[in-house]
Protein backbone atom coordinates (compact mmCIF):
# COMPACT_ATOMS: atom_id res chain seq x y z
CA UNK A 1 0.00 0.00 0.00
CA UNK A 2 3.55 2.40 0.82
CA UNK A 3 5.93 2.47 -1.60
CA UNK A 4 8.58 2.02 1.40
CA UNK A 5 11.80 2.14 -0.33
CA UNK A 6 10.80 5.15 -1.69
CA UNK A 7 10.06 6.34 1.53
CA UNK A 8 13.37 5.17 2.86
CA UNK A 9 15.05 7.20 0.04
CA UNK A 10 13.01 10.63 0.87
CA UNK A 11 13.64 10.12 4.62
CA UNK A 12 17.37 9.95 3.51
CA UNK A 13 16.94 13.11 1.04
CA UNK A 14 15.39 15.36 3.51
CA UNK A 15 17.86 14.41 6.28
CA UNK A 16 20.44 15.25 4.54
CA UNK A 17 19.71 18.99 4.41
CA UNK A 18 21.16 20.57 7.53
CA UNK A 19 17.45 22.49 8.61
CA UNK A 20 18.20 23.75 12.22
CA UNK A 21 15.45 26.68 12.75
CA UNK A 22 16.13 29.45 10.65
CA UNK A 23 18.27 27.83 7.93
CA UNK A 24 15.77 25.83 5.82
CA UNK A 25 16.38 27.55 2.64
CA UNK A 26 17.27 23.90 0.78
CA UNK A 27 14.62 21.67 2.26
CA UNK A 28 12.36 24.35 1.25
CA UNK A 29 13.41 25.29 -2.23
CA UNK A 30 13.35 21.08 -2.37
CA UNK A 31 9.89 20.37 -0.81
CA UNK A 32 8.16 23.46 -2.82
CA UNK A 33 9.04 21.29 -6.05
CA UNK A 34 8.39 18.10 -4.89
CA UNK A 35 4.54 19.50 -4.35
CA UNK A 36 5.10 21.24 -7.79
CA UNK A 37 6.06 17.79 -9.21
CA UNK A 38 3.00 16.11 -7.90
CA UNK A 39 0.59 18.43 -9.20
CA UNK A 40 -0.27 20.59 -6.33
CA UNK A 41 -0.77 24.26 -6.55
CA UNK A 42 2.06 25.99 -4.89
CA UNK A 43 2.40 29.00 -2.71
CA UNK A 44 4.95 30.30 -0.31
CA UNK A 45 5.50 33.43 1.89
CA UNK A 46 8.46 35.27 2.58
CA UNK A 47 8.28 34.52 6.35
CA UNK A 48 11.95 34.15 6.55
CA UNK A 49 12.66 38.23 6.09
CA UNK A 50 11.24 38.65 9.31
CA UNK A 51 13.95 36.13 11.04
CA UNK A 52 18.01 37.06 12.08
CA UNK A 53 19.46 34.91 9.20
CA UNK A 54 20.56 34.44 5.71
CA UNK A 55 19.52 30.67 4.43
CA UNK A 56 15.99 30.81 6.48
CA UNK A 57 13.40 29.01 4.56
CA UNK A 58 9.62 30.00 4.05
CA UNK A 59 6.32 28.58 4.52
CA UNK A 60 4.80 26.48 1.87
CA UNK A 61 1.51 26.03 1.17
CA UNK A 62 0.17 23.53 -1.60
CA UNK A 63 -3.39 22.63 -2.96
CA UNK A 64 -4.36 19.26 -4.74
CA UNK A 65 -8.27 19.82 -6.28
CA UNK A 66 -10.83 17.22 -5.19
CA UNK A 67 -12.25 14.77 -7.48
CA UNK A 68 -15.13 13.82 -5.45
CA UNK A 69 -17.50 15.84 -3.12
CA UNK A 70 -16.13 15.86 0.38
CA UNK A 71 -14.56 17.89 3.15
CA UNK A 72 -11.59 19.39 2.62
CA UNK A 73 -8.62 18.21 4.51
CA UNK A 74 -5.76 19.97 5.85
CA UNK A 75 -1.91 17.84 6.33
CA UNK A 76 0.91 19.76 7.93
CA UNK A 77 3.92 19.01 9.27
CA UNK A 78 7.07 21.50 9.64
CA UNK A 79 10.67 21.44 7.96
CA UNK A 80 12.97 22.98 10.81
CA UNK A 81 14.82 20.77 13.46
CA UNK A 82 16.52 21.35 16.71
CA UNK A 83 20.09 21.32 17.40
CA UNK A 84 22.63 19.75 16.81
CA UNK A 85 21.05 19.16 13.58
CA UNK A 86 24.08 19.36 11.15
CA UNK A 87 25.50 16.74 9.14
CA UNK A 88 22.66 14.27 10.26
CA UNK A 89 23.10 10.91 8.90
CA UNK A 90 20.63 7.53 8.70
CA UNK A 91 21.49 4.45 10.52
CA UNK A 92 19.54 1.66 10.17
CA UNK A 93 19.57 -1.18 12.57
CA UNK A 94 18.53 -5.19 11.99
CA UNK A 95 15.68 -4.62 14.25
CA UNK A 96 13.95 -1.81 11.81
CA UNK A 97 15.10 0.64 14.21
CA UNK A 98 16.29 3.89 12.57
CA UNK A 99 18.75 6.61 14.83
CA UNK A 100 21.38 9.29 14.01
CA UNK A 101 24.79 8.12 14.48
CA UNK A 102 24.48 9.44 17.85
CA UNK A 103 26.53 13.06 16.43
CA UNK A 104 23.25 15.10 15.95
CA UNK A 105 19.54 14.67 16.12
CA UNK A 106 18.33 12.00 13.46
CA UNK A 107 15.53 15.05 12.34
CA UNK A 108 12.47 12.41 12.59
CA UNK A 109 10.59 14.78 13.86
CA UNK A 110 9.42 16.27 11.73
CA UNK A 111 11.13 14.85 8.64
CA UNK A 112 9.01 11.25 9.18
CA UNK A 113 5.68 13.55 8.99
CA UNK A 114 6.68 15.13 6.00
CA UNK A 115 7.74 12.15 3.93
CA UNK A 116 3.98 10.01 5.20
CA UNK A 117 2.24 13.11 3.66
CA UNK A 118 4.57 13.10 0.25
CA UNK A 119 3.80 9.58 0.39
CA UNK A 120 0.22 9.72 0.99
CA UNK A 121 0.38 12.40 -2.25
CA UNK A 122 1.98 9.96 -4.26
CA UNK A 123 -0.81 7.17 -4.19
CA UNK A 124 -3.18 9.47 -5.14
CA UNK A 125 -1.28 10.34 -8.23
CA UNK A 126 0.39 6.43 -9.10
CA UNK A 127 -3.28 5.28 -8.28
CA UNK A 128 -5.71 8.39 -8.90
CA UNK A 129 -7.22 7.44 -5.87
CA UNK A 130 -10.45 9.44 -5.14
CA UNK A 131 -9.89 12.23 -2.71
CA UNK A 132 -11.46 15.40 -1.40
CA UNK A 133 -9.59 19.10 -1.81
CA UNK A 134 -6.28 18.51 0.20
CA UNK A 135 -4.42 21.30 1.31
CA UNK A 136 -0.71 21.12 2.80
CA UNK A 137 1.44 23.22 4.35
CA UNK A 138 5.08 22.67 5.54
CA UNK A 139 5.64 25.05 7.67
CA UNK A 140 9.32 26.55 8.95
CA UNK A 141 10.75 27.71 12.74
CA UNK A 142 8.18 24.94 14.61
CA UNK A 143 10.72 23.99 17.19
CA UNK A 144 11.26 28.07 18.50
CA UNK A 145 7.99 28.32 19.89
CA UNK A 146 5.92 28.37 16.57
CA UNK A 147 6.98 31.19 15.04
CA UNK A 148 6.88 30.03 11.31
CA UNK A 149 3.00 29.19 11.70
CA UNK A 150 2.51 32.56 13.66
CA UNK A 151 3.21 35.02 10.49
CA UNK A 152 1.30 32.19 8.02
CA UNK A 153 -1.73 33.69 6.15
CA UNK A 154 -4.35 32.15 7.43
CA UNK A 155 -6.96 33.36 5.06
CA UNK A 156 -5.12 30.81 1.96
CA UNK A 157 -7.17 28.25 3.93
CA UNK A 158 -10.36 27.12 3.19
CA UNK A 159 -10.20 23.49 5.01
CA UNK A 160 -12.08 23.08 8.48
CA UNK A 161 -10.37 20.56 9.84
CA UNK A 162 -6.29 19.28 9.75
CA UNK A 163 -4.23 16.55 10.68
CA UNK A 164 -0.57 17.53 12.17
CA UNK A 165 1.92 14.99 11.54
CA UNK A 166 4.25 15.77 14.22
CA UNK A 167 3.86 13.73 17.13
CA UNK A 168 6.30 11.12 19.52
CA UNK A 169 5.17 7.70 20.72
CA UNK A 170 3.19 4.70 19.25
CA UNK A 171 1.47 4.73 16.11
CA UNK A 172 -2.68 5.60 17.03
CA UNK A 173 -1.41 8.46 19.59
CA UNK A 174 -3.65 11.63 18.82
CA UNK A 175 -3.00 14.64 21.21
CA UNK A 176 -6.46 17.51 21.69
CA UNK A 177 -5.39 19.79 23.24
CA UNK A 178 -2.20 22.02 24.29
CA UNK A 179 -1.28 24.61 26.57
CA UNK A 180 -1.03 28.69 26.45
CA UNK A 181 3.07 28.98 27.03
CA UNK A 182 3.40 32.71 28.31
CA UNK A 183 7.38 34.09 28.87
CA UNK A 184 7.75 36.99 30.86
CA UNK A 185 11.14 39.07 31.78
CA UNK A 186 10.95 40.91 35.25
CA UNK A 187 13.84 43.95 35.78
CA UNK A 188 13.58 44.96 39.27
CA UNK A 189 15.09 48.21 39.88
CA UNK A 190 17.08 49.27 43.22
CA UNK A 191 19.32 52.01 44.31
CA UNK A 192 23.32 51.42 44.17
CA UNK A 193 25.30 52.73 46.92
CA UNK A 194 28.47 51.69 48.90
CA UNK A 195 28.30 48.44 50.82
CA UNK A 196 30.51 49.01 53.27
CA UNK A 197 30.20 53.27 53.65
CA UNK A 198 26.54 53.94 52.65
CA UNK A 199 24.42 51.02 52.79
CA UNK A 200 21.55 52.90 54.31
CA UNK A 201 21.60 54.82 50.89
CA UNK A 202 20.94 51.65 48.75
CA UNK A 203 18.14 49.39 47.84
CA UNK A 204 18.88 45.89 47.06
CA UNK A 205 17.45 44.45 43.25
CA UNK A 206 18.72 41.26 44.98
CA UNK A 207 16.26 41.38 48.15
CA UNK A 208 13.80 42.00 46.39
CA UNK A 209 14.04 39.22 43.89
CA UNK A 210 14.71 37.19 46.69
CA UNK A 211 11.39 38.36 48.53
CA UNK A 212 9.21 38.34 45.87
CA UNK A 213 10.26 34.69 44.53
CA UNK A 214 9.71 33.22 48.40
CA UNK A 215 6.46 34.31 48.23
CA UNK A 216 5.58 32.88 44.80
CA UNK A 217 4.09 29.41 44.86
CA UNK A 218 6.27 27.71 42.05
CA UNK A 219 6.05 24.63 40.35
CA UNK A 220 2.62 23.04 39.37
CA UNK A 221 0.34 25.69 40.96
CA UNK A 222 -2.91 24.21 40.53
CA UNK A 223 -5.03 21.27 38.18
CA UNK A 224 -3.90 23.21 35.02
CA UNK A 225 -0.77 25.69 35.49
CA UNK A 226 2.50 25.21 36.01
CA UNK A 227 4.96 28.43 36.99
CA UNK A 228 8.84 28.88 36.68
CA UNK A 229 11.52 31.25 37.07
CA UNK A 230 14.59 29.69 35.30
CA UNK A 231 17.19 32.31 34.98
CA UNK A 232 18.28 34.91 37.48
CA UNK A 233 21.16 37.56 36.83
CA UNK A 234 21.90 40.39 38.32
CA UNK A 235 24.65 43.23 40.74
CA UNK A 236 28.19 43.86 39.48
CA UNK A 237 30.20 43.97 42.19
CA UNK A 238 31.15 42.27 45.86
CA UNK A 239 30.85 45.59 47.43
CA UNK A 240 28.26 47.64 45.78
CA UNK A 241 24.15 47.41 46.80
CA UNK A 242 22.96 45.91 43.59
CA UNK A 243 20.34 47.76 41.67
CA UNK A 244 19.30 45.71 39.09
CA UNK A 245 18.03 41.82 38.43
CA UNK A 246 16.82 40.55 35.71
CA UNK A 247 14.75 37.29 36.15
CA UNK A 248 13.08 35.47 33.11
CA UNK A 249 10.10 32.37 33.59
CA UNK A 250 7.65 31.04 31.80
CA UNK A 251 3.80 29.99 32.54
CA UNK A 252 1.89 26.98 31.05
CA UNK A 253 -1.27 26.49 31.50
CA UNK A 254 -4.37 23.99 29.42
CA UNK A 255 -6.48 27.12 30.12
CA UNK A 256 -5.25 30.51 28.87
CA UNK A 257 -6.86 32.13 31.16
CA UNK A 258 -5.32 30.65 33.68
CA UNK A 259 -1.93 31.44 32.50
CA UNK A 260 -2.80 35.54 32.05
CA UNK A 261 -4.49 35.02 35.75
CA UNK A 262 -0.64 33.51 37.13
CA UNK A 263 1.14 35.91 35.35
CA UNK A 264 -1.22 38.92 37.27
CA UNK A 265 0.06 37.24 40.15
CA UNK A 266 3.72 36.92 39.56
CA UNK A 267 3.30 40.67 38.84
CA UNK A 268 1.37 41.72 41.51
CA UNK A 269 3.67 40.10 44.13
CA UNK A 270 6.88 41.48 42.24
CA UNK A 271 5.08 45.04 42.45
CA UNK A 272 4.18 44.72 45.92
CA UNK A 273 7.57 43.49 47.48
CA UNK A 274 9.65 46.13 45.21
CA UNK A 275 7.56 48.90 46.93
CA UNK A 276 7.89 47.92 50.47
CA UNK A 277 11.80 48.07 49.28
CA UNK A 278 11.48 51.40 47.76
CA UNK A 279 12.14 49.86 44.44
CA UNK A 280 10.76 49.14 41.17
CA UNK A 281 9.89 47.07 38.63
CA UNK A 282 9.51 46.69 34.97
CA UNK A 283 8.22 43.50 33.58
CA UNK A 284 7.29 42.00 29.68
CA UNK A 285 5.48 39.32 28.79
CA UNK A 286 4.65 37.59 25.54
CA UNK A 287 2.94 34.48 24.26
CA UNK A 288 4.42 32.08 22.77
CA UNK A 289 1.09 29.63 21.78
CA UNK A 290 -2.02 29.97 22.78
CA UNK A 291 -4.21 26.82 24.39
CA UNK A 292 -6.84 24.91 22.30
CA UNK A 293 -8.89 22.03 23.32
CA UNK A 294 -10.59 20.18 20.59
CA UNK A 295 -14.04 18.31 21.87
CA UNK A 296 -13.44 14.51 22.83
CA UNK A 297 -16.68 13.93 20.42
CA UNK A 298 -14.80 16.07 17.08
CA UNK A 299 -14.99 14.10 13.83
CA UNK A 300 -11.00 14.17 13.25
CA UNK A 301 -11.09 11.82 16.24
CA UNK A 302 -13.75 9.33 14.73
CA UNK A 303 -12.18 9.44 11.10
CA UNK A 304 -8.75 8.82 12.46
CA UNK A 305 -10.70 5.41 14.85
CA UNK A 306 -11.61 4.39 11.58
CA UNK A 307 -9.21 4.68 9.40
CA UNK A 308 -7.07 2.93 12.62
CA UNK A 309 -9.94 0.27 12.01
CA UNK A 310 -9.47 0.02 8.67
CA UNK A 311 -5.96 -1.15 8.56
CA UNK A 312 -6.43 -2.94 11.88
CA UNK A 313 -4.04 -1.21 13.98
CA UNK A 314 -6.58 -1.09 17.12
CA UNK A 315 -7.63 1.95 19.43
CA UNK A 316 -6.71 5.25 18.92
CA UNK A 317 -4.64 6.99 22.87
CA UNK A 318 -5.96 10.12 23.06
CA UNK A 319 -4.12 12.06 24.70
CA UNK A 320 -3.24 15.62 26.21
CA UNK A 321 0.13 17.56 25.68
CA UNK A 322 1.79 20.54 27.47
CA UNK A 323 4.11 21.15 24.38
CA UNK A 324 3.06 23.06 21.60
CA UNK A 325 3.48 22.47 18.22
CA UNK A 326 2.04 24.63 14.78
CA UNK A 327 -1.21 22.79 16.13
CA UNK A 328 -1.80 25.99 18.34
CA UNK A 329 -1.94 28.25 15.55
CA UNK A 330 -3.52 26.78 13.34
CA UNK A 331 -6.70 25.70 16.45
CA UNK A 332 -5.77 29.67 16.92
CA UNK A 333 -6.98 30.47 13.45
CA UNK A 334 -10.32 28.34 13.32
CA UNK A 335 -9.16 25.42 12.02
CA UNK A 336 -10.26 22.53 14.41
CA UNK A 337 -6.98 20.33 14.25
CA UNK A 338 -5.48 17.21 15.87
CA UNK A 339 -1.68 15.60 16.32
CA UNK A 340 -0.93 12.96 15.13
CA UNK A 341 1.62 10.09 15.76
CA UNK A 342 4.11 10.37 12.72
CA UNK A 343 6.60 7.33 14.21
CA UNK A 344 9.36 9.53 16.11
CA UNK A 345 10.55 9.02 19.61
CA UNK A 346 13.14 10.24 21.74
CA UNK A 347 12.82 13.73 19.74
CA UNK A 348 15.16 17.01 20.65
CA UNK A 349 18.03 14.11 21.49
CA UNK A 350 21.16 12.15 20.20
CA UNK A 351 19.11 9.20 20.54
CA UNK A 352 16.18 10.13 18.83
CA UNK A 353 14.59 6.97 16.47
CA UNK A 354 11.98 5.14 14.94
CA UNK A 355 10.70 1.56 13.72
CA UNK A 356 10.13 1.07 10.07
CA UNK A 357 7.30 -0.56 10.41
CA UNK A 358 5.58 2.20 12.51
CA UNK A 359 6.87 5.00 9.92
CA UNK A 360 4.66 2.66 7.03
CA UNK A 361 1.82 2.34 9.22
CA UNK A 362 1.53 6.34 9.55
CA UNK A 363 1.66 6.87 6.14
CA UNK A 364 -0.83 4.81 5.35
CA UNK A 365 -3.42 5.66 7.72
CA UNK A 366 -2.38 9.28 6.06
CA UNK A 367 -3.83 7.74 2.93
CA UNK A 368 -6.89 6.39 4.44
CA UNK A 369 -7.18 10.11 6.14
CA UNK A 370 -7.06 12.07 2.84
CA UNK A 371 -8.93 9.67 0.49
CA UNK A 372 -11.53 9.24 2.90
CA UNK A 373 -11.94 5.03 2.08
CA UNK A 374 -12.52 5.13 5.87
ZN1 LIG B 1 8.13 18.58 15.84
Amino acid sequence: MVNKERMKKEFEKLISFDSESFHEREIYNYLKNKLIELGLDVKTDNVSSKFDSNDGGNNIYGFLKGNVEGESILLSSHMDTVKPGIGKKVVYHDDGKVTSDGNSVLGSDDVTGIVEILEALYQIKENNLKHPDIEVVFFVAEEPFCVGSRYFDYSLIKSKYAYVFDLSGEIGTIAISAPTILSFDINVIGKSAHAGFEPEKGISAIAIAAKGISNLKLGRINEYTTLNIGLISGGTVRNAIPDNVILKGEIRSSIHEKALETLDYVITIFDYVSKEYGGLIKYNSEENIHAYKVSSDSILIKNYQKALDKLGYGKCNIIDTFGGSDNNNLNKNGIEGVVLSSAMNNVHTKEEYFYLEEFYKAAEIAIKLVTLDI
